[in-house]
């Protein structure tokens, strides 16, 4: 795109990324969308150059680099066309163990985590029953000796069959029992390379963009207690607390995509001739794609607040909420806009455009669904009665 803004931050990972990119060019993601396949060998490049362990502090061998930066190497990914959904779990999910786990966890697993030798993708929240309504979950950890006996089932854990260690929610007290109603989750690092067959499953899901994403069922899952992150009972709240540099980094994957389809627009509103003329002389088609450009950069700068409020140690619900709700909007706008300028080329899968059309829908319902945000802004932000 030539008019590109905030250029100058972060000018040098950003170039590394796009020409990082640029070897993964668009035949490589249809190919891989066809067969539903997951990008390895991308991965695998992000990984080698310490992207995805930007978030992690020097002295556990991860580049210490605050969200911002983290924020624009997402964004440059998927403004390039790529898609960071494969790993981006993998640069804050550790989040949880650094901010909640002990001396002795952070020293097993996060050094390992960042040199990519051991991968933390999976995310164990949602489950079929609860959905959207946590403190509903079924699966339970009941305490034996010195392990943990987990039972139940997880759904959308992304990744789970690319990942090595999974971050998992369950109760550990009884819904009745426990003192406050947010009390009773536990949250655990389960070693998946360690679970037997019959004790952990893992069913992959086929879904309308390639993202692998499973169904995973609990029997008898022993897990050692010294996998308990934190304190029992708080599992919660912990999960919550990692949630505002989720959505920051989800909203930049947005601005991206927001970013490539007007690109893409743009660049066949030019070329594409029809009644003698460029068809982007008409103001049927280019302002749409002026109003997508508008429309982003407003997102956009609700992601760099909430990035810089977080990194100044601010209360960012508001605005990472925020941030995650214009972003997904803006790309989900611009992706409308990017196959109507194509016309029927929009279907057609060798323009790219369909595919990321597809991949752009989800950020209206994951990781966290808009109307979830709206109810939280509603009751926190403008003190309406809590609906549900
Ligand atoms: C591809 C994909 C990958 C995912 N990856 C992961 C992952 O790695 N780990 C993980 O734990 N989860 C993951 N998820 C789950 C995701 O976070 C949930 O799908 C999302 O939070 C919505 O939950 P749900 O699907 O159960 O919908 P439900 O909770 O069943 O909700 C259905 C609809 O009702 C609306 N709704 C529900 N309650 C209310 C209310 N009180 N007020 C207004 N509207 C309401 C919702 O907004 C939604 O539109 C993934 C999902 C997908 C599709």
């Amino acid at each position: 795109m030539s008019k590109r803004s905030n250029t100058d931050e972060f000018a040098d990972i950003r170039a590394s990324v796009r020409a990082l990119c640029a070897k993964f060019p668009g035949e490589y993601w249809r190919a891989l969308d066809r067969e539903r396949a997951y990008p390895s060998e991308f991965v695998k490049a992000l990984t080698e150059g310490g992207y995805l362990a930007a978030l992690i502090p020097e002295e556990f061998g991860g580049s210490g680099l605050g969200i911002s930066a983290a924020a624009a190497i997402l964004e440059e990914i998927h403004a390039s066309g790529s898609n960071g959904a494969a790993c981006h779990a993998q640069m804050y999910t550790m989040g949880t163990i650094l901010r909640h786990g002990n001396a002795a966890q952070k020293e097993a697993y996060l050094p390992k985590i960042a040199s990519g030798q051991l991968r933390l993708q999976a995310f164990g929240v949602t489950e079929p029953t609860s959905g959207t309504d946590t403190l509903s979950l079924r699966t339970t950890a009941r305490r034996e000796g010195d392990h943990y006996v987990i039972n139940g089932q997880k759904i959308w854990t992304s990744r789970a069959e690319h990942s090595d260690l999974m971050l998992l929610l369950a109760r550990t007290t009884p819904r009745d029992q426990a003192r406050q109603r947010t009390d009773g989750l536990s949250v655990f690092l389960v070693d998946m390379r360690l679970a037997q067959s019959t004790s952990m499953t893992i069913n992959p899901i086929r879904t309308m963009m390639n993202h692998a994403t499973t169904q995973v069922f609990f029997d008898d899952l022993r897990v050692p207690a010294d996998n308990l992150i934190g304190e029992e009972g708080q599992g919660f709240r912990y999960i919550l607390s990692g949630m505002n540099a989720e959505r920051i980094l989800i909203a930049s994957e947005c601005i991206g995509d927001a970013k490539w389809f007007i690109a893409k627009a743009t660049a066949y509103a030019q070329e594409r001739v029809l009644f003698g003329r460029p068809i982007g002389k008409n103001q049927g088609v280019q302002f749409p794609i002026a109003r997508a450009y508008a429309q982003m950069r407003a997102a956009e700068l609700m992601v760099h607040e909430a990035a810089r409020k977080y990194e100044e140690g601010r209360d960012i619900g508001p605005e990472a909420n925020m941030a995650k709700l214009l972003a997904a909007d803006a790309s989900w706008a611009a992706a409308d806009m990017c196959v109507q300028t194509h016309g029927g080329f929009g279907f057609a899968e060798e323009y790219d455009v369909e595919r990321k059309f597809r991949e752009a829908r989800l950020y209206q319902v994951a990781p966290i669904s808009t109307n979830m945000i709206l109810a939280y802004l509603a009751e926190h932000v403008l003190g309406l009665p809590r609906s549900y």
